[in-house]
This record gives structure tokens, C-alpha cells and sequence, in this order.
């Protein structure tokens, strides 16, 4: 017998008839001996219709009100579960953020799981031989006792954080692909499925773009060592092969480690370039730092040695979300930065290649630069680190260079 914690995304809850398909996965864990906690999403769409209600309501809405409509797609679908359970003779039991409780930060839409209450769903468990259905993406501000929210994507930060707190022995990330592919099978068709990938290149390639976990969820089940395993609703619940999918584990687990692991790619970037910058000690943190105290995130920076040793050029790059503001700071403070003039585009991408064979390999950057410069790919800056460089370029061509970098790293299926 295990205790498992099964979570199940958007598209594997969009309608009744998918309902009933998840609470046959879950039937076949509870027959088979399983202590099962299930988190659940919004059917999908409904999280975003719920955002745009909010916007349309008004642009300047009051992040907590935000959060008491996000949250509730969640809690319709951890109903509908437990009723189609119990139709199917499963014991079934729904479970909100605040009745646990997932007691979290006060930081609206974006909050921080500070502690998972269990008890509760142990005791169930073992008395009642009831399956916990619980409604992830929320929680409840430990003082105010109002909803939060966790950020887009945050039902796998609740799943992996109840496998945490009940030392689950896994937790299953039931999803619309049959696994953590090297890069989005949805762009690249020759993509491949990893059978494991390690949680610090999950890391990477989930915070440069690859939206099948949420960043928080790796990093909780890295802190944590919650066995993670990616793998398809779309499979048959009866007779779903038990080893497809992804398990996301230590580096040491992995025998054969490739060079290049995964491809990312983030769409949601802009870059801004201020011309004739002065080169004097001050001018970067006169530039960082407004933006820094604004919390604009700023991601790659490069900077030129300047040649007449008076003026050179800056860029960098902030969210797409953040590229209004962003300009709008750095004119604010053109005063005290001294600069020329400011440049700015949104049609760009991020692609990055990630791989922990990275930190033994040479040369692993300059390969892809001949390879983009031949197809004519142009790159407008370039940031790397141990375990994965990132290029940014035109997004007219995204899918090419993602194609030409999977090609080019041997990660093509064959
Ligand atoms: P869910 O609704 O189940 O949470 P998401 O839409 O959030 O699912 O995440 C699954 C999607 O992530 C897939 O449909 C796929 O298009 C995308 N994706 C991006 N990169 C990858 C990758 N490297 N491997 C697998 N899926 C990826
Ligand atoms: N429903 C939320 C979202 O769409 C949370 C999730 O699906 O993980 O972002
Ligand atoms: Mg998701």
C-alpha cells in the first residue's frame, strides 16, 4: 500500500465526461490499496474567464476580491470529482484551501504555501477509507483568514506541497502530454520524452517557459525530495502503462546524462536599449535600480565596452508585462542615467538550452551560434550560467531556432 497524491490539470477536468475519466485514474489507485489525496484545477478556460471578469470589472482591482473569483474555478471542479467518485462507489470528500487549512503568505495572487495541514486527511484515511479531493491554486492568509491565490499554474505548488505534508510516497502531475518532453511536443513534433530529467534542469526549463510544472513546484519538491512523476490523463485509467511519464529526480538517479537536456523558450519577454549610455562608475545602478524598486524583474543584461570611453550602449530584457513600465521608469530617471535615447521591442524570444553535462562540456554555446548564424538567425543577447545559456532573438523565429537547436544537440526522436 502507498499514500499517492494525484493532481489533475485544466484540460484533464474540462468537461463531465473528462470528470469521469479522472475519477476512473482514481478508482484504480483506491482498488488497488492506495491512500489517495487528488488535486484538482479549474476546468480549463475558466481561470482566465475569471481573470477577465476581474479586468473587466475594473483595471485597478483589489488583488484580495481577485482572489475570492480566481479561486472559486477550483472549487467547482473538486466537487463535481468527488461527486462522480461517489457515483462510481468511491468514499469522496472535497476539500478548499481554507478548510484544511494551506495556510500561505499575504501576497495576493501570487502567495507562498507556508504550512499544509494533514491531519485532517490522514485521519480520514485511516477511519474513513476516503478519498481527500482537494481544490488546488488557493489557500488561506494565516492572519486575515481571507482566499489567496498561488500564481498562474499553481495546482502543481499545491499537489507537490500535500505530498509534502502527508509524506506521500508520490505525487502523479496528470496532465494533457504523457510526460516532460526535451522540449514542447506541441512546437517540435520530434520532440522526445525524457523518462527522467533532474530537479535542478526542471527548474530551468520551467522558469524559461516550459509551462508543464509550475516553478514552485519544482523548487518545494527539491527541498522536500517529493518523488514527482509527469504523466497522462489521456491514457486509459484502466489500463495506463505504470512507468510512461516522467519521473523528476536527483542528479545521481540518472544514469545516462546527455550534454543538452531540454529546450525553453518564453515568448514573454521584451527588450529595451538605451543608446549612449555615460560610462562612469554608477550609471548601471542609477539604471537598476529604480527598475529594481519599481519590482521590475530585469533578466539579461549586456553591455558594451565603450570605444571613445565616454558613451556606450545598454540592453536588457524585463517580463512583456512589465515593458511600459519599465520605459516609463528609465525616462523618469534620464536625468540622473544620461542617455541619448531609448529603444524598445516586444517581438522577441528567450530560447535557452539547459543540461547539467553543461558544467563538464566546452563549447557547448558556440556550436548553436553557428548554427543559428547560418540558417540567418541574428542574436541580441546572450546570458549563460552553469547549466544553460540563454538567446535572444526575433520571435518571427521561434520555432526555427528551437527546431534548429533540437536537431543540432542530438535530441530528435529518431
Ligand atoms: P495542466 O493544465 O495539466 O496544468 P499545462 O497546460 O499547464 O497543463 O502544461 C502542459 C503543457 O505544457 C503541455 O500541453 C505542453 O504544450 C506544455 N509544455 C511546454 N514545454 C513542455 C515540455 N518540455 N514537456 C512537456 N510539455 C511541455
Ligand atoms: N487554474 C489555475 C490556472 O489556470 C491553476 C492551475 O491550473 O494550476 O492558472
Ligand atoms: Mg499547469
Amino acid at each position: 500500500m502507498a499514500r499517492l497524491v494525484m493532481k489533475f490539470g485544466g484540460t484533464s477536468v474540462a468537461d463531465i465526461e473528462r470528470i469521469r475519466n479522472v475519477a476512473r485514474h482514481v478508482k484504480r489507485e483506491v482498488d488497488a490499496g492506495h491512500e489517495v489525496a487528488v488535486v484538482v484545477s479549474a476546468m480549463s478556460g475558466t481561470t482566465n474567464r475569471l481573470v477577465e471578469w476581474c479586468r473587466e470589472a475594473s483595471a485597478l482591482h483589489d488583488a484580495r476580491e481577485y482572489d475570492t473569483v480566481v479561486a472559486s474555478g477550483e472549487q467547482v471542479t473538486s466537487g463535481l470529482l468527488a461527486i462522480a467518485l461517489q457515483a462510481i462507489g468511491v468514499a469522496a470528500r472535497s476539500w478548499q484551501g481554507w478548510q484544511l487549512p494551506i495556510v500561505t503568505s499575504e501576497a495576493h495572487a501570487s502567495a507562498r504555501i507556508l504550512d499544509v495541514n494533514g491531519d485532517e486527511l490522514v485521519k480520514r484515511f485511516l477511519e474513513r477509507k476516503e478519498v481527500a479531493v482537494i481544490s488546488g491554486f488557493q489557500g488561506v492568509h494565516s492572519d486575515t483568514g481571507r482566499i489567496t491565490t498561488l500564481g498562474r499554474g499553481g495546482s502543481d505548488t499545491s499537489a507537490v506541497a500535500i505530498a509534502a505534508a502527508l509524506k506521500a510516497d508520490r505525487c502523479d502531475i496528470y496532465t494533457d502530454v504523457d510526460g516532460v518532453y526535451t522540449t514542447d511536443p506541441r512546437v517540435v513534433p520530434r520532440a522526445r520524452r525524457l523518462d527522467r530529467i533532474a530537479f535542478e534542469e526542471m527548474l530551468e526549463l520551467a522558469s524559461l517557459g516550459a509551462k508543464v510544472l509550475q516553478v514552485r513546484s519544482v523548487e518545494l519538491g527539491m527541498v522536500r525530495q517529493v518523488r514527482i512523476f509527469v504523466r497522462s490523463s489521456f491514457d486509459p485509467p484502466e489500463s495506463i502503462d505504470p512507468h510512461k511519464g516522467t519521473l523528476i529526480c536527483a542528479e545521481e538517479d540518472i544514469v545516462e546524462q546527455e550534454v543538452v537536456t531540454g529546450i525553453a523558450f518564453s515568448k514573454d519577454e521584451a527588450q529595451i536599449s538605451i543608446r549612449n549610455v555615460q560610462d562612469k562608475p554608477g550609471v548601471a545602478a542609477n539604471i537598476f535600480g529604480p527598475l529594481a524598486d519599481a519590482n521590475i524583474n530585469v533578466d539579461m543584461i549586456v553591455q558594451n565596452v565603450s570605444a571613445d570611453g565616454a558613451t556606450t550602449d545598454l540592453t536588457f530584457t524585463v517580463p512583456a508585462a512589465d515593458f511600459e513600465r519599465a520605459k516609463d521608469t528609465i525616462s523618469n530617471a534620464r536625468a540622473q542615467i544620461g542617455y541619448a535615447r531609448l529603444d524598445g521591442a516586444t517581438d522577441v524570444t528567450k530560447v535557452s538550452v539547459i543540461g547539467v553535462g553543461m558544467r563538464s562540456h566546452a563549447g557547448v554555446a558556440a556550436r548553436a551560434f553557428r548554427s543559428l548564424a547560418e540558417r540567418g538567425i541574428n542574436i541580441r543577447a546572450i546570458t549563460t550560467s552553469e547549466i544553460k545559456f540563454s538567446l535572444l532573438i526575433d520571435a518571427a523565429y521561434t520555432e526555427l531556432a528551437v527546431r534548429t537547436l533540437h536537431s543540432l544537440y542530438g535530441l530528435d526522436k529518431s
